[in-house]
């Protein structure tokens, strides 16, 4: 049952059911076996499964969010060109990887 499972929310790490083996339900328990992240228990262990498994995506940025993050991945790459007497590149990958995981091209 386990090949059902998506990864944990929370850590990725691999989850399990858990099934009332020695009882006669049907119920079940998602749990993850790196942070012990556990579902609701359910009566039938598949809504346990269907329960554990929906994700949302994470929202596209708005075009004003998505104008503003240009802006600055501009200004950051600008930096990066002008690179004097300081060294922005830290700086600008820190930027530039901020900005990359928000989406900005
Ligand atoms: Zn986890």
């Amino acid at each position: 049952m386990s090949e059902e499972l998506k990864k944990c929310p929370f850590c990725g790490g691999e989850a399990d059911l858990m099934t009332d083996e020695l009882g006669d339900s049907n119920s079940g328990t998602v749990m993850c076996m790196s942070c012990f992240a556990v579902s609701n228990t359910h009566d039938n262990w598949r809504d346990a499964i269907l329960a554990w498994n929906p994700r949302t995506e994470p929202k596209p940025p708005s075009a004003d969010v998505q104008e503003a993050l240009d802006a600055l991945l501009d200004m950051a790459n600008r930096l990066q060109l002008l690179d004097g007497a300081y060294s922005w590149d830290i700086e600008v990958e820190t930027i530039k990887t901020a900005l990359e995981r928000m989406g900005a091209e």
